[in-house]
């Protein structure tokens, strides 16, 4: 089923909404942060206007419905509790069930954060990160005012490499199982 015939197979249930949706295709050339390709372009809602954090959605019934947790639910039933939809290409826009994949909430969260390192990250994080476990006994105050981040700028930081340490030895653990 391609994403036009998805659409036309669930109308019904978006009659509520004025406009059509309305999609294009984006080329992707994504690798997911395990190394793996993401295949096939990014489907992309150009008819209905993003919401604040570039997730693409529409009104039903008075309520706003994230596109790509509606695509994955029409074809795979409801989304089991505790769960969440991941982009494996990053695009918060894209519909393309190809590039969604469920993911327990604590998988979800911990390759947000691994993906923030890896592709948003600047050096600053990783220097303030070997320099803070060198010198576990500098406050944090003194480390942020070092490299020129907030105090809960680093906290972050710290969180976040945490929770990457903790993903790849649950990935490792799960590879040796
Ligand atoms: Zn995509």
């Amino acid at each position: 089923m391609n994403i036009e015939e998805l659409f036309d197979a669930v109308r019904p249930v978006t009659h509520g909404n004025a406009k059509p949706l309305q999609f294009r295709r984006v080329p992707c050339e994504t690798l997911d942060i395990d190394g793996t390709p993401v295949h096939g372009d990014c489907i992309e809602c150009v008819s209905h206007k993003p919401n604040g954090r570039g997730y693409a959605q529409l009104r039903v019934g008075g309520k706003n419905l994230r596109l790509h947790r509606f695509v994955w639910e029409q074809v795979n039933g409801p989304i089991p509790d505790g769960h969440e939809i991941d982009h494996r290409c990053r695009n918060r826009a894209c519909v393309n069930l190809k590039h969604l994949q469920l993911l327990t909430e604590k998988e979800h969260e911990l390759k947000t954060a691994i993906e923030r390192q890896l592709f948003e990250e600047h050096e600053d994080r990783e220097a303030a990160m070997v320099f803070m476990h060198l010198n576990p006994e500098v406050a944090r105050k003194a480390v942020a005012k070092l490299f020129n981040a907030g105090v809960s700028t680093v906290g972050k930081w710290k969180r976040e490499w945490k929770a990457r340490r903790a993903f790849r030895e649950s990935l490792s653990e799960r590879v040796s199982q």
